[in-house]
């Protein structure tokens, strides 16, 4: 393990409410004792857009961000019933963002409106957190790493900001279902992204890699062995704070 920046993002997708400010509170406070142990680790946790103005204002000292889960494409105001943009999501208190979440793209949602969110997000100011990964069918037929060069290559563009832009591999299968790749598998991905993006987009900076899809307390310290991976995105376990909070102890045990 490294002294390098980890990022520990949590994904709470469809679930909490107003007394889940506990769990925040919670991970709020555990944060702000390992940044006194000069842990260099970023904690997040992206909840749903109703709950982070609430959340932001209650919390007194900040030793996490919050983030959102998606947005709409447009910039600005407009006929788009139920829809929440970029900038009323960073008006609300959100710094980071998910986008193109599988949960998402199977729900229709395309590399090019992915794209549209990304620049709307960027131009907020957002720090984007863009998920890429491959089904269980592309995996054994060895499309994984030409699905996630697809999927990086229709949605990001070198005129984008990188500096704000995390690329969090998910692989579809693993996501909720408790199974997980091996090591050789994430890292062989996460240096493929690396090396694509300076390739094609940014020779001087590398870019965050983040690896997600059923991270719980036990596999997290196999994971840790990972040098190539920048942290993990985390959902179902980050939707408790004992087993978020224990993912973070694990991984620095
Ligand atoms: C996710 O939804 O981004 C995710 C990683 O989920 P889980 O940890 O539950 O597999």
């Amino acid at each position: 393990m490294t002294n390098k920046l980890k990022y520990f993002i949590g994904n709470w997708k469809m679930f909490g409410n107003l007394q889940s400010f506990a769990i925040v509170n919670r991970v709020n406070k555990f944060a702000h004792n390992l940044s006194k142990k000069h842990f260099k680790s970023k904690i997040v946790l992206c909840v749903p857009s109703t709950l982070i103005y609430f959340f932001k204002k209650k919390m007194k000292s900040t030793y996490i961000s919050l983030g959102a889960q998606n947005c709409h494409h447009y910039h600005g105001d407009g006929a788009f019933t139920g829809s929440i943009n970029a900038s009323m999501l960073k008006n609300s208190g959100s710094r980071y963002i998910i986008l193109g979440h599988s949960e998402n793209r199977s729900n229709g949602e395309s590399t090019s409106l992915i794209k549209k969110k990304i620049e709307s997000s960027l131009n907020q100011n957002l720090k984007v957190i863009f998920c890429v990964g491959e089904t269980l069918k592309e995996k054994k037929l060895g499309k994984t790493l030409s699905i996630i060069n697809k999927q990086i290559l229709g949605s990001l563009e070198k005129k984008m900001s990188f500096k704000n832009i995390i690329i969090a591999y998910e692989p579809v299968w693993s996501i909720g279902t408790n199974k997980i790749p091996t090591n050789a598998e994430i890292k062989k991905v996460a240096i493929y992204i690396k090396s694509l993006c300076k390739k094609r987009f940014y020779s001087n900076y590398t870019l965050p890699v983040i690896y997600g899809g059923s991270v719980n307390s036990k596999n997290i310290k196999i994971f840790s062995l990972i040098n190539d991976i920048d942290g993990f995105l985390i959902g179902g376990a980050s939707q408790s704070s004992i087993k978020f909070i224990d993912i973070i102890k694990n991984y620095y045990k």
